[in-house]
């Protein structure tokens, strides 16, 4: 049976990127917190399906909140990099991106004794100009990627890339996001704002639909995203649409999904798996 993948994007509801209403990451520590409870959470409503995820742990949370990623661990799940800064992977120079990766992991081990062997770059921000941070992650000892959007999206995206997962010919097993393709077009719908604006019935039959052709799903969420309580940035309408749409059906939604497909982290998927396709360039990933 095809296992899902559930992953988890672990930031506070502040790091939403590309707005001024952001403080400097040196101020975040002054703004409310609520990655705890929103991530146990998340936790419970795991732990309660027998499911595990992986989680993509922002290095500037590991930092700061050092018991919360040891439970995550504790709990089984997969440790993963969502880099340090939140900083999008096109904004930074090669060697800054590694500079930003090897302080999150330096967080991350310091947090939970572990290093992580997973990454997803802030807002899917691997693009085809920035396919460099690919082959430093693969040398930096990654196995895992979950960085690229097969599809047009807000701050990243490469809309002719392989949509499902792949093995790249650096050795990293690549998960992209799931999308399904409606007119000529892939659009996103498994995670995030995407997810919390569909409503249940019409995510439940695309999830089924892509099931049912056998490929695996790819899920993310954030704490922030099953948060209703959370304060609201002074964002332009379409921006607040999006970040704020559907936070109370979200908790809902997910546990109809954890309910109905079998799900996993990406390391359960690979050491289960004998049907991963396998690449042997990244060229069919853009092709
Ligand atoms: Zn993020």
């Amino acid at each position: 049976m095809t296992i899902n993948i559930f992953s988890v994007d672990l930031e506070e509801w502040f790091h939403i990127l590309n707005t001024d209403q952001i403080p400097n990451i040196n101020h975040w520590i002054n703004m409310e917190s609520r990655i705890v409870s929103n991530t146990v959470k998340l936790l419970n409503l795991l732990n309660k399906h027998k499911t595990r995820s992986t989680f993509f742990i922002l290095g500037w949370v590991a930092e700061h909140y050092p018991e919360l990623v040891k439970e995550i661990k504790i709990q089984g799940h997969q440790i993963g990099s969502h880099g340090y800064s939140h900083t999008l992977v096109y904004q930074q120079t090669p060697e800054e991106f590694k500079q930003d990766i090897t302080r999150a992991e330096d967080a991350i081990r310091a947090a939970c004794g572990e290093k992580p062997k997973a990454y997803r770059a802030p807002g899917f921000s691997i693009t085809a100009s920035t396919l460099w941070a690919l082959d430093i992650l693969a040398k930096a000892g990654y196995q895992y990627d979950a960085s690229i959007l097969p599809a047009d999206g807000a701050y990243g995206g490469i809309p002719t890339a392989n949509p499902l997962p792949c093995r790249l010919t650096n050795g990293l097993l690549e998960f992209p996001t799931s999308t399904l393709n409606v007119g000529k077009k892939r659009l996103p719908y498994l995670g995030g704002g995407y997810l919390r604006c569909l409503p249940l019935t019409l995510l439940s039959q695309l999830s089924h639909i892509q099931h049912d052709h056998l490929q695996p799903l790819v899920l993310y969420i954030h704490p922030r995203d099953i948060d209703p309580n959370q304060p609201r940035l002074n964002l332009p309408p379409l921006r607040q649409f999006k970040s704020y749409v559907g936070l109370k059906s979200t908790y809902d939604k997910l546990s109809y999904l954890l309910e109905n497909f079998e799900w996993g982290s990406m390391n359960e998927f690979d050491d289960s798996s004998d049907h991963t396709p396998s690449y042997n360039s990244l060229e069919p990933m853009l092709a």
